[in-house]
């Protein structure tokens, strides 16, 4: 018997249940987008660096690691590449702190509306909510309609 894994991604734009099968969780589907908020971090590079304001030079002390840290990517359809245009999410880790386990991450989006830092947590909790803190982060900010993929396919308990 051979077994190889596989994985089935769902697009995350609204009221959409296209479906799409990679190899590996960093692939991409056939004609499908990936939106990462790392994307931005693609041609980043640990080392020195200068002040923009100061002109002084100074050392970049994060890893590829730790700038990425906390980064999640929505995967779209292509009949829903552009869904996410007005909202790409964008986050930056900072370097970890010996005494701590986990990174400050700020999290913003495309649309100006959000600025703000959190922790690379997971997230333990009963809402039907993404499951990183950063994630989470940028979320709350999107209007109802974007934020169906979190509970897609999620039973809603009544009380
Ligand atoms: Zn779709
Ligand atoms: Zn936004």
């Amino acid at each position: 018997m051979s077994t190889h894994t596989i994985y089935r991604v769902t697009c995350d734009a609204p009221h959409c249940s296209a479906v799409g099968i990679i190899e590996k969780i960093t692939d991409v589907p056939d004609g499908w987008r990936r939106v990462s908020s790392a994307d931005h971090l693609a041609d980043w590079r640990p080392g020195r660096r200068r002040n923009p304001s100061t002109g002084r030079q100074y050392t970049d002390k994060r890893s590829p690691w730790d700038v990425s840290a906390g980064s999640f990517a929505l995967h779209l359809c292509p009949a829903d590449s552009t869904a996410f245009d007005g909202h790409l999410p964008r986050t930056e880790g900072a370097v970890m702190l010996a005494r701590e386990r986990d990174r400050r991450v700020l999290v913003s989006c495309s649309c100006g509306a959000l600025s703000r830092t959190t922790k690379d947590l997971l997230w333990v909790g009963r809402d039907p909510m993404p499951t990183s803190e950063v994630e989470r982060t940028w979320w709350l900010h999107l209007p109802a309609e974007l934020q169906e993929y979190a509970t897609r396919g999620r039973v809603m308990e009544s009380a």
